[in-house]
């Protein structure tokens, strides 16, 4: 539907991505523009905006991803040096596709935290 999302339609299968996870409530593919050697999203079936938008019954769901987090990681081979996990929220979070999703960035050392310092 042309109303929905670049998620949900990836989500459904509409739009073409590198699946690398898929489980009955999200997907996890390849980030089109990689900022990191590994760069997946992780992305909940349901169409939840942004984390302004959770509800109490997305709680299973989103601890769901955490699992499939770690899961992806030890796969990709970055559990044990370490990676780093992102939900942008909103203009001032950096988000971009309002279809909350979480990034999973290593392969390696990914440095600061932020690149504008305190507050950059
Ligand atoms: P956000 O800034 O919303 O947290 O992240 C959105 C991410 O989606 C960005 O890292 C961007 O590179 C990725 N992205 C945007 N369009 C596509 C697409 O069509 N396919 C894939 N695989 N990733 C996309």
């Amino acid at each position: 539907m042309a109303d929905q999302c670049l998620f949900c339609r990836i989500v459904q299968r509409e739009i073409p991505a590198t699946l690398v996870a898929e489980t009955e409530d999200c997907v996890a593919f390849r980030d089109i523009s990689p900022q990191a050697p590994v760069h997946v999203l992780i992305v909940p079936n349901k169409p939840i905006p942004t984390v302004n938008d959770v509800s109490d019954e997305d709680e299973r769901t989103l601890g769901h991803m955490f699992i499939v987090a770690r899961d992806l990681a030890k796969k990709e081979g970055i559990a044990e040096n370490g990676f780093r996990l992102i939900i942008n929220c909103n203009k001032h979070g950096g988000q971009v596709v309002y279809h909350l999703h979480m990034h999973l960035l290593g392969g390696h050392a990914l440095g600061p935290m932020l690149s504008g310092g305190a507050h950059g």
